[in-house]
């Protein structure tokens, strides 16, 4: 067994779009094991958008990574000691590891991996938390109902696969916003939405045209991943008592509102006032207690063929920061995975 970790630290803060000199990739010793805590061999680690955030130093939901830090992040492993009745060497467990190939931490933050159930980068993935946030947020705050619409963004991404397809088995019309023609193709074809739009180099007049199209009786539920133009062309094509689940804006990650988007703000205001719509945020951290609820009534479909997922996966620790930096850029296709 090895006596060191190799893990990646944020070096600096990104002004916009981080670069490779805001990451650095150290050689650490590895962490004893205390009671409680169980060691585990990292296999696979998620890359999300939320981290993007995790490194601006400004109020959120959750505190910045230090400078120095390791980044944070979901992992999932083999399990190589353990000081805890609940695991032991050879089991398979999901937790908070960071951007690093080990991972030392209390039991009671470790979930344990049935590897007969599904390949286990599923935990970070269809079946954890981008697919829970999905299933949540669309079951629990979309309130949907058959025959009403549903548009979404980043339609063919970890969160957009699930929201798109739960939907489409119960009953919603499932228009998908995405970038590229093989992304939208995808959607339409594998995924079974009803209509993709391509929303790259369009304006929100265009999109709001295309829209129309797509969706000939208005829009009951716009899913927020986005921001950006496919936002303002929502807006005034919300139904009635419409739903807008606010997921994430991930347009604006890098860069703060253009000072015209003020200007939008009373056309929004307007809209939720004369549709009676509901805007409805929320963090998916706030629901685990849910989770095997989630776990329970997705994981069967998935076995079953009903829901299908994508996953975009590089391989070594030293890939994570061009993945993170693709991965904004539209770059992955399906949920972003690195393979240690
Ligand atoms: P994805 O797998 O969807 O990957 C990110 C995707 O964002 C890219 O592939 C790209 O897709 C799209 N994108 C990048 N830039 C833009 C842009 N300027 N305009 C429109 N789309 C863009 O990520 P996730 O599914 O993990 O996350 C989707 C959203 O959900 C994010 O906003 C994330 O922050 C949010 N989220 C929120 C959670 C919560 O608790 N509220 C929990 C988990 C995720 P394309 O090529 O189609 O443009």
């Amino acid at each position: 067994m090895t006596d060191t970790q190799q893990q990646i630290v944020l070096a600096s803060r990104p002004s916009s779009a981080p670069v490779d000199a805001n990451f650095r990739l150290e050689t650490v010793a590895l962490s004893a094991v205390g009671q409680g805590e169980v060691l585990v061999r990292v296999q696979y680690l998620s890359l999300d958008p939320y981290m993007r955030g995790r490194m601006n130093d400004t109020k959120s939901y959750a505190d910045p990574v230090p400078i120095g830090g390791v980044m944070e992040g979901m992992g999932v492993g083999e399990v190589i000691a353990s000081n805890d009745p609940g695991f032991q060497p050879g089991d398979f467990a999901m937790g908070g590891f960071g951007w690093a190939d080990h991972g030392c931490l209390p039991a009671k933050k470790l979930r344990k991996i049935d590897p007969a159930l599904a390949p286990v980068q599923t935990s970070l993935g269809i079946i954890g938390l981008p697919g829970f946030t999905g299933w949540y947020g669309l079951t629990a705050l979309g309130k949907p109902k058959a025959g009403e619409t549903l548009v979404i963004g980043s339609a063919t991404g970890a969160v957009g696969t699930l929201v798109g397809q739960w939907a489409r088995l119960l009953g919603l019309r499932v228009v998908g916003v995405a970038g590229g023609a093989e992304k939208c193709a995808y959607a339409v074809e594998k995924l079974g939405f009803d209509a993709c739009i391509d929303y790259r180099g369009k304006t929100a007049e265009a999109l709001a045209t295309e829209l129309k199209v797509a969706c000939p009786d208005g829009i009951d539920i716009y899913w927020e991943n986005t921001g950006g133009p496919l936002t303002e062309a929502v807006i005034e094509q919300m139904n009635g008592f419409g739903r807008m689940i606010l997921c994430g804006m991930i347009a604006w990650y890098n860069e703060k509102p253009k000072p015209d988007a003020e200007n939008l703000l009373p056309k929004f205001w307007r809209n939720i006032l004369v549709n009676r719509l509901s805007v409805q945020g929320f963090i998916i951290s706030d629901h685990w207690d849910q989770l095997q609820s989630f776990v329970a009534e997705v994981a069967p479909r998935i076995a079953a063929g009903d829901i299908t997922y994508r996953e975009s996966i590089t391989e070594g620790l030293e890939t994570m920061p061009t993945a993170f930096m693709g991965m904004l850029e539209g770059k992955n296709f399906g949920k972003t995975l690195v393979k240690l």
